[in-house]
């Protein structure tokens, strides 16, 4: 039997998220290398679009669940029926991304399974065994280490979103949609979802936002962070920052770039306040324009940097926003 490779595809509110169609590409890749059977997980309701665009995105087949109670997520329900399917097919690999839903459904659907599960993986490969060699920072981004999981199955991973290319659309790829019944039971269900509040924001999402403006501990306190959160708005850029920003609450959990949150890819990324340790810049190597400003030119960052601005941030940005804001008046003036 061709052994399978399962991609958990997440859809919210009738969208793939950028993560799994990023998985997608590089398992199919691996598939192609080592002869396996490429397959999407689709889970929620009138998604069935959703389907036809991981066929063209390169799955085989897609297992396709639809019902109302799988359209918004629901832990009990999604690793029910992730469970089920699993035990039905036994898939080699199953693989989501490390959003905050794949972080809640993996470790339950891997407990449910018996198997292990590595969080957070930058890389997949095979080894010569054919045994899955999931990627992950170690020793605080200063190594790279390999995790096996060779006497259980399926051998599970979540990727972290942005360090993985997403894949062309593959006109003409072929493939099947199976489409399975969900078999919820509803009194099993131990939370009710009862309404969804999106976040209103103009800016795109942080690991998809083309300029981000950064800001660390040396910003000092939730003064000094405004001015980060002005420039951005001035540019219209996303919000990031380090770990000592998360801890005092100036952003939330998925503001944090670097090893233990988001990677980015803008073309632009400015920097305030931020010593450059490697747990930091390994969430940036692949921005374009990297300008860091820290009072100490001795600063790590600096070795990242395209531009670099010796001087206190608390005087830099204002001059910076001062300056943004007189050119777009300028701009704005200017026009017929
Ligand atoms: C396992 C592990 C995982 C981690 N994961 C992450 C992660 O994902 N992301 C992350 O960011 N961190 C992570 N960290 C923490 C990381 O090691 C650093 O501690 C953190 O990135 C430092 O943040 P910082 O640069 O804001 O603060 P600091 O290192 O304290 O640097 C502050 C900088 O601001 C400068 N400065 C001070 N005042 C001013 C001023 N007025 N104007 C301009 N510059 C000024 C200083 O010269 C200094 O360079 C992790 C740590 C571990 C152990």
């Amino acid at each position: 039997m061709t052994q399978a490779f399962w991609v958990f595809a997440e859809q919210r509110r009738g969208a793939l998220q950028p993560v799994s169609l990023e998985i997608l590409g590089r398992a199919r890749e691996l598939a192609d290398q080592h002869g396996l059977s490429l397959e999407a997980l689709l889970l929620g309701h009138n998604a069935a679009p959703l389907a036809d665009d991981l066929l063209a995105y390169g799955a085989d087949t897609v297992y396709y669940a639809d019902d109302p109670l799988l359209q918004t997520y629901s832990l009990d329900a999604y690793a029910a029926v992730i469970e089920r399917l699993a035990r039905e097919h036994q898939p080699d690999v199953l693989v989501l991304g490390h959003t905050s839903l794949g972080r809640d459904l993996a470790p339950m659907v891997a407990a449910r399974l018996d198997t292990g599960l590595s969080a957070h993986v930058t890389g997949l490969e095979f080894d010569e065994a054919g045994l899955l060699r999931q990627i992950v920072p170690a020793f605080g981004g200063r190594g790279m280490c390999a995790i096996l999981c060779p006497q259980h199955r399926p051998q599970m991973a979540t990727v972290r979103p942005g360090v993985l290319q997403r894949p062309e659309r593959r006109p003409g790829h072929r493939g099947q949609i199976v489409q399975v019944e969900p078999e919820i039971d509803p009194a099993a269900l131990r939370t009710r979802l009862l309404e969804v509040v999106p976040q209103e924001t103009d800016v795109a999402p942080l690991t998809e936002a083309e300029i981000v403006v950064a800001g660390g501990a040396g910003m000092g306190d939730r003064e000094g962070w405004k001015l980060i959160e002005e420039l951005a708005e001035v540019l219209g850029a996303a919000v990031g920052g380090t770990r000592p920003p998360l801890d005092e609450g100036w952003i939330a959990e998925g503001q944090m770039i670097g090893q233990s949150g988001v990677t980015v890819r803008p073309l632009l990324y400015i920097g305030a306040g931020i010593s450059g340790e490697l747990q930091h810049t390994v969430g940036i190597r692949d921005a374009g324009v990297v300008v860091a400003i820290n009072v100490n030119p001795k600063a790590a960052i600096f070795q990242e940097a395209d531009f670099g601005i010796v001087g206190d941030a608390r005087e830099v940005l204002p001059a910076l926003i001062q300056a943004l804001r007189e050119r777009q008046e300028c701009e704005v003036e200017s026009l017929p």
